[in-house]
């Protein structure tokens, strides 16, 4: 294993209110896997990204809970460090994330070399060893080295998302995750783009993968396991397989039966829509999250809020129909 979340609640604390974003969470990362993190916007997917990597800024606040990251073979708790501590050891060598538009915040005045420079004395490392180490990475990501000393707009949208991949990974992160990394590509760039995240993992560059994503038809051809997210809260976890052949949760299903997909089960159940809207987390519905747009609603789903319990080995399910409770 090499990273555990255990009951994490993060919350954006505004001057009046509380925005639930992530909501007792508790899942696991094993080493070299890539997981998978969907759901609809507003379902908590960009801020357990954060949570994990421990980019909390205000007002985002970790109000419970522990992430323990494996580091040097032993479980280190990561959120009691120091954002100092953090930025020195965990950034760039355990873990690395790149933010959805990454590539859209490149300034465009700076050269793509200065961010590797930049990186350098953050670490206090040489920039010239550095500088190399990210010449060779560019060539592996499939860039000419010679596109480091060009500005971010004289690379196309493609380029630009394998550069800030190259440079994100330079350090070898352990850990890596990317927030919709292939949203703004074209088709044709998405597949490079997975093809490149999969031989930095294969080549051993970087060990595991978080791929948070709305996108099921794209991460589906890359995740081994997929972990399901609704109004804060994970509400399946299961391998990609087992998950794509019968989903259990209704929310699971009513999101694979939204996408076009050349998988057969799916298509055999045909296309629809989840009705309604998913809730304001600032007071979200008590019970079951999903309970207003549940077609199969209990009485118990709308007192309680189901546990995410295992139903099968490595399997995972947040809803009473599977819940022993209810019996
Ligand atoms: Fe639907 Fe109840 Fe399951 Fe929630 S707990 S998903 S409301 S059946």
């Amino acid at each position: 294993m090499l990273l555990k979340v255990e009951n994490a609640k993060a919350y954006y604390k505004l001057e009046k209110v509380s925005v639930k974003a992530v909501d007792g969470v508790s899942f696991e990362i094993f080493e070299d896997e890539v997981v998978g993190v969907v759901g609809e916007s507003g379902s908590g997917k960009t801020t357990l990204s954060n949570l994990v990597s421990m980019n909390i800024l205000k007002p985002l606040t970790l109000v419970e809970g522990k992430i323990l990251l494996k580091i040097n073979g032993e479980f280190k708790e990561i959120s009691s460090m120091s954002r100092e501590e953090v930025k020195k050891k965990l950034w760039g060598k355990e873990v690395t994330i790149v933010p959805q538009s990454a590539m859209n915040a490149l300034m465009p005045t700076i050269r793509m070399a200065k961010y590797v420079e930049h990186l350098a004395h953050s670490h206090d490392l040489a920039e010239e060893k550095l500088l190399a180490k990210a010449e060779k990475r560019f060539e592996e990501v499939g860039l000419d080295p010679l596109w480091l000393k060009r500005y971010p707009f004289e690379l196309s949208g493609g380029m630009k998302q394998r550069a800030v991949i190259a440079i994100a990974t330079i350090l070898n992160p352990k850990l890596l995750i990317v927030d919709e990394p292939t949203s703004a590509l074209d088709v044709v760039n998405q597949r490079v783009f997975l093809k490149v995240l999969m031989q930095l993992k294969r080549m051993g560059i970087v060990r595991s993968i978080i791929f948070i994503t709305h996108d099921i038809a794209t991460v589906r051809q890359i995740a081994d396991r997929m972990i399901v997210m609704y109004a804060g809260k994970i509400v399946e976890i299961s391998s990609m397989e087992e998950i794509l052949r019968k989903p259990l949760h209704p929310y699971t299903r009513g999101l694979l039966n939204s996408v076009l997909t050349p998988e057969p089960e799916i298509r055999k159940r045909g296309i629809s829509v989840i009705p309604g809207a998913p809730p304001n987390l600032i007071s979200p519905p008590h019970g079951c999250r999903f309970h207003p747009r549940c077609p199969h609603v209990m009485d118990i789903c709308k007192e309680k809020d189901p546990p995410l319990e295992e139903v099968e080995e490595g399997r995972r399910v947040a809803c009473f129909l599977y819940s022993e409770e209810r019996r």
